[in-house]
């Protein structure tokens, strides 16, 4: 998977894939990254790139020209997608990244300030992807959110990519609880059924903790759930947890 990142700090981005898993998925070539400065672009004498907006307030946007001639600089592979973040576009989830995880190179385009110049938006064919309900001053913390979790979904990047099978969100419920050693902390035990080495016990176990975790956490995730065709066993759960008040 091959990332370009239109920043205008790529130390920033650049310094992520030199710690722990990203580092090694740079290494084994299973992702790379480019990074291009808008900056870099600018036709003015001192490198501007943003400007005051039309019709006054406060902030500053920034302008189009350094990020369209940004933007054009570098040729796109033929499966690949452009992604512009902001609070207003459409909110990320583990299905748009697995989705995402899908393409072989990714554009992925950061504003700063009080945001795009709105001809941006309109005339680069992107995809407007928000990580939350919330305002950030920058889109590089999101740029390494979509891109970690991305990551994680590219054979080569985990150890075993059955990690990824199993997380939260992956199948609409939350993941169960883990444990690791000490089986005694403070007298505070392992569920024993953990250290039973029983697998169809232990995987039974876990699916009814996703279920009881999503329940009481995850509503709106729970109900989605509840819309699939149950197996017999999960129905089983259910029934059980339903006995047990939760
Ligand atoms: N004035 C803009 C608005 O209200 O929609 C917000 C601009 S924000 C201060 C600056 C930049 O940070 C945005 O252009 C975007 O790239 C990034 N950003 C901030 N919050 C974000 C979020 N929740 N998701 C994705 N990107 C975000």
């Amino acid at each position: 998977m091959q990332f370009n990142i239109l920043t205008l700090f790529p130390d920033f981005i650049e310094s992520y894939f030199e710690y722990s898993i990203l580092k090694r998925a740079k290494d084994a070539g299973v992702v790379s990254v480019k990074t291009i400065n808008p900056r870099d672009f600018s036709t003015s004498k001192h490198k501007k790139v943003d400007d005051t907006p039309y019709g006054g307030g406060a902030g500053m946007v920034l302008m189009c020209e350094p990020f369209f001639l940004a933007y054009n600089s570098f040729e796109k592979k033929e499966n690949s997608k452009t992604i512009l973040l902001t609070p207003q576009g459409k909110p990320f989830t583990h299905k748009i990244s697995k989705e995402l995880a899908t393409y072989d190179e990714l554009t992925i385009i950061c504003g700063h300030y009080e945001g795009f110049d709105e001809r941006i938006r309109e005339h680069i064919d992107c995809e407007e992807i928000s990580i939350g309900d919330f305002v950030l001053t920058g889109g590089e913390l999101p740029s390494l959110c979509l891109i970690d979790s991305i990551s994680r979904n590219l054979e080569g990047t985990l150890g075993k990519i059955e990690s990824a099978e199993y997380d939260s969100f992956s199948d609409e419920l939350l993941e169960y609880p883990q444990y690791t050693k000490p089986y005694d902390y403070n007298g505070w035990t392992v569920p024993d059924v953990l250290l039973s080495g029983n697998h169809a016990e232990i995987n039974y176990w876990r699916k009814k903790e996703q279920l009881r975790r999503t329940k009481l956490r995850r509503p709106d995730l729970f109900e989605k759930f509840l819309k699939k065709e149950l197996t017999k066993e999960e129905k089983k759960m259910l029934n059980e947890l339903e006995k047990e008040e939760i």
